[in-house]
């Protein structure tokens, strides 16, 4: 019988040392030492599976690695120092010169610095469609195309991405589907379940979940992983082994603490919904969501991640966040502690106006990532700064 997702959460351990820990110890070493010389030769030609330098391998990032190969249903994964790093790597490992990308258009700031800024150097391309225009994705397919790029949901607006349906058109046209799972967590959702060939997550934020450390990891299939994994030992983005090890042991509460972040979000997100003083609200499970039961239907539960928009455009958005007393005005999400941004001024201010405009973030967009103080409090600190 295949363990569940939480006992896999738990019990997948690296092997233990001769002292018996029963808590995975932290393994801060640069190299591992060989026994003669055809043990070196031997491990360097990989004619055995064993550690070497903790650039390639280290038993706290094949430990983290292992956990959330698991969780995303993968056959095998890297692990990367950053989010970022991960993304970076996934493309320049599988593209080509003259490639060219088709992405959703609401992508992560710096994703889409990468598309517009460093990608085109080899002369990769990239179009954007529409999040709900699955027919716009099918007609930007050129015989250059090489993968679809989405994220779901989507960061900063939480709009819902049609994953099998992009899964579906990518097999059809034989093209790398690689999904961006950060804001959903492998405990919301399993791209591989829709057809993703390659699953990215920034560890940085619900992984980790108490806005500690950086991480980035990539799982699939096992001749993408191996290809990306000699990519990425040879470039050197890899995680350190203290960043491992705490993201494993944080993976151990990962759904506790995504269940109650959900709990919270769709509380708060209910009660932003009836005040005066809120334009629109967008959260993937309350009923007012464009996409509710597409979302229903990928995703456990709602996430930790609500948009809305407070009446009297910018200046009213500024006075909101300066009204903030408990909750952090901070650019990270997915923390214990609330988080209050202002995307068009911060992750998203180097999109033109238009650009920010056709992904949903208006002058006045707040995003609110719900941490896990009690809802009563965080809810108290909004409604205070509403009034303001
Ligand atoms: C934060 C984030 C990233 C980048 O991750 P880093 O760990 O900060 O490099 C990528 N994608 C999404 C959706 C993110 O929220």
């Amino acid at each position: 019988m295949n363990p569940k997702f939480e006992t896999q959460a738990i019990r997948t351990q690296s092997e233990r040392s001769q002292f018996l820990e029963h808590s995975t110890p932290l393994h801060l070493t640069s190299s591992f030492v060989f026994e003669d010389a055809e043990d070196m030769r031997a491990s360097f030609a990989e004619e055995k599976e064993r550690n070497i330098y903790s650039r390639f391998t280290n038993p706290n990032t094949t430990e983290f690695v292992q956990k959330v190969v698991q969780m995303e249903g993968a056959e095998d994964g890297v692990a990367f120092a950053t989010g970022m790093a991960a993304i970076y790597a996934t493309f320049v490992a599988f593209l080509n010169a003259g490639d060219h990308i088709i992405s959703a258009r609401a992508v992560f700031g710096s994703t889409h610095t990468l598309f517009t800024k460093y990608l085109p150097k080899w002369n990769i391309t990239n179009s954007y469609f529409a999040i709900d225009d699955l027919d716009g994705a099918a007609a930007l397919i050129q015989p250059n195309t090489k993968c679809i790029y989405v994220e779901s949901p989507t960061n900063p607006g939480v709009d819902i991405v049609d994953l099998s349906a992009l899964g579906a058109l990518a097999k059809k046209h034989g093209l790398l589907f690689i999904v961006d799972n950060c804001f959903a967590t492998p405990y919301l959702q399993q791209p591989i379940k829709f057809g993703a060939d390659l699953v990215i997550h920034s560890a940085t934020k619900l992984m980790d979940g108490q806005g500690r450390v950086l991480g980035g990891i990539t799982v699939g299939k096992k001749d993408l992983i191996r290809e990306l994994y000699l990519f990425a030992k040879n470039t050197g983005a890899s995680m350190s082994p203290f960043n491992a090890w705490v993201l494993s042991k944080s993976l151990e509460t990962l759904s506790l603490r995504v269940d109650r972040h959900c709990e919270n979000a769709l509380q708060i997100a209910a009660r932003l919904e009836q005040h005066p003083s809120i334009n629109w609200v967008k959260y993937p499970f309350l009923k007012s969501h464009p996409q509710f039961e597409l979302a229903k239907k990928q995703m456990l539960k709602g996430g930790s991640i609500i948009a809305f928009e407070v009446k009297g455009g910018l200046e009213a958005g500024r006075n909101f966040i300066n009204a903030i007393r408990l909750c952090s005005l901070s650019s990270n999400l997915g923390d214990s502690r609330t988080i209050i941004t202002h995307p068009a001024s911060t992750t998203h201010s180097k999109l033109a106006g238009e650009d920010r405009l056709a992904v949903g973030i208006t002058d006045g967009s707040i995003r609110l990532s719900v941490g896990l103080e009690h809802p009563e409090d965080i809810w108290n600190d909004i409604e205070n700064a509403l009034h303001q």
